[in-house]
């Protein structure tokens, strides 16, 4: 049985439930019902069965296991990363301003843009990497909203969470926080201020590449943004399938194992990348020379995640032609599974974000590092 005094290792490990008192079975069933019976007296069977939308055992378990890691007072599961980012955004009314990180996930971006002007709400991007700037720009909007990304996908830009926090706050605003590339094992923004965390958890927190969900958790479930969200995910009804759930639910079972041998990797991979003359620039928060280093230091424990970037010396061709040589790492978009992944971010964005021409993001699975590195060697000479 798992215990408050556990380490989240053994919390993970045993998926924060206890063998079914029934069979024993030490693995929780997939319930595939959506409805429930009720008696001759019409009373539930169970008060807490009725209807598959938000019924499901399956998520009490997996979003009260994501709620001790994030140290949050409760966590709802969504269909995808943009399913539970979206229910955030629908929480601004319209005629309210939104101050949303410039720089990151670019689906979220791109879907911002266009729900803020359908919504007339007044969208604000701006780089949060550049705290003190940031905060004016805060003070200056009072948004409703304030949305960021850490470490930041693709450039692995860092944003002080609890500087943010408090601007935002000041500014009568919330402040979301996306740390997919964290995980809550690495970062925990409820911990610096922020009201909501958000996580695609198709990414490390499933790990294995096969499922899309997502997740939002707050430090206060009192708050109204926060009922909204609850009232959303129930009656817009972007729920996860009980499958998916059960799937989600085991890979998190590995994840304190996978995002350590992951950062270690990305670590070892930085580092290697950095001393390679066929690059130009390595971005990784792990490393001295990375711009936000010590932010990182103060705001995530145990590893900078799995998430790294670097500019190929020269242009888009060459950058695309070190991808195309790759052997072992497969050329295909996403992050955070046990396989290794590169992605020439250019050809998805084109100019519409900024993104560097010659920059390739690499997602750092659990392979054995020398083999990851020889596989670059090959690709870069160098
Ligand atoms: C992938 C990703 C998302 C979107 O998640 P989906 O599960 O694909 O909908 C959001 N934020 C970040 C940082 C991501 O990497």
């Amino acid at each position: 049985m798992s215990t408050n005094q556990h380490h989240v290792a053994t919390l993970l490990a045993h998926a924060n439930g206890t063998p079914d008192p029934v069979t024993g079975a030490v693995v929780p069933g997939i319930a595939p019902a959506t409805t429930f019976a009720r008696g001759a007296d019409y009373a539930l069977t169970s008060p807490q069965h009725l209807y598959a939308r938000d019924d499901n055992d399956l998520f009490r378990q997996t979003e009260g296991l994501i709620a001790r890691l994030e140290n949050a007072a409760a966590s709802r599961l969504f269909a995808s990363g943009m399913a539970a980012i979206s229910s955030i955004f629908r929480t601004v009314p319209p005629g309210a301003a939104v101050v949303l990180q410039s720089g990151i996930y670019w689906g979220t971006t791109a879907w911002a843009r266009k729900f803020c002007k359908r919504q007339g709400i007044a969208l604000v991007e701006a780089d949060s990497t550049d705290g003190p700037r940031f905060c004016e720009i805060l003070a200056e909007t009072n948004p409703d909203l304030v949305f960021i990304e850490t470490p930041a996908n693709p450039g692995l830009g860092v944003t002080d969470i609890a500087l943010v926090a408090e601007a935002a706050h000041e500014a009568g605003a919330i402040l979301a926080v996306d740390a997919t590339a964290a995980t809550p094992l690495l970062c925990k923004p409820l911990d610096f201020g922020a009201d909501l965390v958000a996580h695609s958890a198709t990414k490390a927190m499933n790990g294995h590449s096969d499922l899309l969900a997502g997740v939002v958790s707050t430090g206060n479930a009192e708050d109204e943004h926060w009922k909204l969200i609850v009232e959303d995910r129930h009656d817009a009804g972007a729920v996860l399938g009980s499958f998916e759930c059960w799937l989600l639910l085991r890979g998190l079972r590995t994840l304190a194992l996978r995002v350590e041998r992951m950062s270690a990797n990305a670590q070892a991979i930085a580092e290697y990348l950095e001393s390679n003359p066929a690059v130009e620039r390595v971005l990784y928060p792990g490393l001295e020379s990375h711009p936000g280093h010590e932010i990182a230091q103060a705001q995530m424990s145990g590893g900078y995640g799995s998430l790294l970037s670097f500019l190929v010396k020269g242009d888009e061709t060459d950058a695309l032609a070190v991808a195309g040589r790759l052997k072992l790492i497969l050329r295909a978009t996403s992050l955070g599974g046990v396989e290794s992944l590169v992605e020439h971010r250019y050809t998805i964005e084109g100019d519409a974000t900024g993104v560097a021409k010659n920059l390739l993001r690499l997602s750092v699975g659990i392979e054995h590092p020398d083999d990851l590195i020889a596989d670059l060697q090959l690709a870069l000479g160098g």
